[in-house]
């Protein structure tokens, strides 16, 4: 019999599982605290009998990550290549800021969204990842920095709304008192724009921060940036965000990676500043990582400051993303592209 990821359930679904092999309710929260607290084995569960862990054991594996890469910036930032019990490898991301340790999480093997900066779109797409998988990464990097995680971003690879289901489960696990109890407010959500996931979001009274992947003020730009703004043009993205900021009263933050010559004039800063008045949100802009063999090369300093100047000036929240990592590949997809190639896959 396949064994099922025990990190995929929910405390509700391992109390059903629980009382389903004959044992007693109260056993499930024991068993969650301690799959939570980032154990390698069942057996480790001590105060769980011997023979309840055999009983779990026959229907469950705990899907443990093995570390196959890991490189350390100067700044502190990590980076890991993590291998999944089925041999495929997603690449997760540490960065240290004063406040806490942040990690960038993956969503998916792989993206289907194609954004031209991007090093992830580069790679074919195998599967997306289960909520558990998608939580053994903040409990891997954990065991292994002997850190507490304060904050998660869903910003590694892959879209985060394009395996929704999944990623909406993983906030709740990460969120949970018996577990890591992240608290909503350190979670944040990037989407490259899935306009009806939007609205869903809007809708989960969850309190993560929305991040938006915007990166250009027109369509014409947008379009040549992002596939995905075919499908869902610019006015219909900012209208999706103005009703998530309507009913959750939460503020958007636009993503603004800076590409040389492509987003980064004065007038692209005035288009932007003008489609985003009045709006609860705050931009993000990003000195993007260069990519091998890409077509786009980061903007200077002095052009990021003079756009950052020019949104401030007309009344838009605006800060520029520290860089971190720039010397350990950390670009998204980087790592996980560049063993791909080594391994000739
Ligand atoms: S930027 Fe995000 S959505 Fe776009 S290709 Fe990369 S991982 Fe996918």
């Amino acid at each position: 019999m396949e064994l099922k990821n025990i990190k995929d359930l929910s405390l509700e679904q391992l109390e059903n599982e629980i009382v389903n092999l004959g044992e007693k309710k109260f056993r499930a929260k024991q068993i969650f605290k301690w799959i939570h607290s980032g154990i390698r084995d069942f057996n480790e569960m001590t105060d769980i009998s011997i023979e309840l862990r055999e009983k779990i054991k026959s229907k469950f594996d705990l899907c443990i990550y093995n570390i196959i890469d890991k490189q350390v910036s100067k700044d502190g930032s990590v980076k890991y290549l993590f291998e999944l019990p089925d041999k495929n490898t997603i690449e997760t991301v540490i960065m240290r800021y004063k406040y806490g340790n942040t990690i960038c999480v993956s969503t998916q093997i792989g993206c289907k969204m194609g954004c031209k900066f991007c090093a992830s779109s580069k790679v074919r797409f195998i599967r997306s990842l289960t909520a558990g998988e998608i939580v053994e990464q903040v409990l891997c990097a954990t065991k292994d920095l002997e850190q507490r995680i304060s904050n998660v971003v869903y910003m590694g690879i892959g879209e985060p709304f394009d395996n929704y289901d999944n990623v909406i489960k993983s906030i709740k696990l990460l969120n949970s008192p018996y577990g890591l109890n992240i608290g909503g407010r350190h979670i944040s959500v990037s989407t490259c724009g899935l306009v009806p996931k939007i609205l869903e979001f809007a809708d989960e009274g969850i309190q993560s921060t929305l991040s938006i992947s915007l990166h250009a003020p027109n369509d014409k730009i947008r379009n040549e940036m992002m596939p995905i703004s075919k499908k869902y043009d610019i006015i219909e993205l900012i209208n999706a965000c103005k009703t998530y900021i309507q009913k959750t009263n939460r503020r958007v933050t636009f993503e603004y990676a800076m590409v040389n010559e492509v987003n980064d004039t004065k007038e692209c800063a005035i288009q932007l500043a003008d489609l985003l008045k009045g709006m609860l949100c705050h931009v993000n802009l990003i000195p993007v990582n260069k990519i091998e063999n890409g077509i786009y090369v980061k903007s200077d300093i002095k052009r990021i400051d003079e756009f950052r100047e020019e949104l401030h000036k007309r009344g838009i929240t605006v800060t520029v993303r520290r860089e971190l990592g720039s010397d350990i590949e950390a670009a998204c997809g980087q790592l996980r592209r560049d063993r791909l190639k080594e391994d000739k896959i």
